[in-house]
């Protein structure tokens, strides 16, 4: 089996990517810290290239394709945003790309992927299998398979995220971190851990979606159906094997929040700290907000992990909710 990233590999990710990817902005609101007692720190991955942190691990993940992978080219599945990192990183690199997507993906997903030049070929995610499709993509076709998630590259590259926060503000008391498949949160737990040792590490899921938490609890990957969530993000119906192993052994604990505490979370970014967050993106947030009673006075970092959503969904999003913080 392949063995987990290390934090090393976190280090040299952030050497490979630097001046490809932004190094995102830290934002902090008063108001925020004031109504909840404590001291967050957002770290904005929905203003990353593509919108979203995934950008990083691909990068890093075909930065290190040999000659001839790079020559035959690179195939991934994804509801979104990874498909959009590969498009654009494959495009950078000069590197032919081919998307497994689901057919109901969000259509300016599905649109900015094309427009990076990938090759789009679509399923239905209800009834197809997307691993299986793309193992027999990258078997006919000789391409190389980078999956969403469970890659020590890919994991090593999510990991930049949290070394820009922690470099950028100092320790943590805590960090919230979406957690789909776990790439971004193993990633996040090997920065974390290395940077701020004493950070308690917290992953966050959609309650309908809880495979993550019962996997850590029992000690096993659980298996769902895809869980109906607007957080279409962390639709995943697993753990990798790789990012189970590194959460298994440095997160301290795994939530769930509903999506009407994701769309009060959507709201608050909007209205207050001026940001469009996608659903799976307000996911550290929501939790945070549930339980900053029993984190008064401490300073939480939060991974916004991306912002790619339809302005219309947005709109109904917020429209069909009320709640959040009262507007000025
Ligand atoms: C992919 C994604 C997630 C989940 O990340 P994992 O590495 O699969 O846990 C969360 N938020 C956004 C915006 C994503 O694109």
């Amino acid at each position: 089996m392949t063995t987990p990233p290390t934090y090393a590999d976190v280090g040299d990710a952030a050497v490979r990517i630097a001046g490809h990817a932004h190094r995102t902005p830290v934002l902090t609101s008063r108001r925020v810290d004031a109504e909840l007692g404590a001291t967050l720190f957002f770290k904005c991955e929905n203003l990353q290239r593509t919108g979203a942190f995934k950008f990083r691990g691909a990068f890093n993940a075909l930065s290190r394709f040999d000659g001839e992978q790079r020559r035959a080219g690179v195939v991934a599945y994804s509801s979104g945003n990874h498909a959009q990192a590969i498009a654009l990183s494959a495009h950078i690199l000069g590197i032919p790309a081919t998307i497994v997507m689901p057919r109901d993906a969000p259509a300016s997903k599905v649109a900015a992927t094309r427009g990076y030049g990938a090759a789009v070929v679509e399923y239905d995610r209800y009834a197809q299998d997307r691993e299986e499709i793309g193992r027999t993509l990258a078997a006919t076709r000789g391409l190389t398979l980078v999956p969403p998630y469970d890659h020590p590259d890919v994991i090593a590259g999510q990991g930049t995220a949290t070394k820009e926060l922690i470099e950028e503000v100092g320790p943590l008391d805590a960090l919230f971190v979406c957690l789909g498949g776990g790439g971004l949160l193993s990633g996040a737990a090997l920065a974390a851990r290395e940077l701020s040792p004493n950070c308690r590490i917290h992953g966050v899921e959609p309650e309908a979606g809880d495979d993550g938490l019962r996997s850590f609890r029992s000690g096993t990957v659980v298996h769902i159906d895809t869980p109906a969530t607007i957080a279409d993000g962390a639709q995943t119906q697993h753990l990798g094997a790789l990012t189970f192993e590194i959460i298994r052994r440095e997160v301290d604990d795994i939530h769930t929040v509903s999506d009407a505490e994701l769309v009060a979370a959507m709201r608050i970014f909007a209205s207050t700290l001026k940001i469009v967050v996608e659903p799976t993106g307000c996911l550290a947030f929501a939790a945070v907000r549930r339980l900053a009673a029993t984190m008064a006075g401490q300073r939480i970092g939060v991974l916004v992990s991306g912002g790619n959503i339809d302005l219309d969904r947005f709109t109904a999003l917020l429209t069909a909710s009320s709640g959040g913080l009262v507007p000025h």
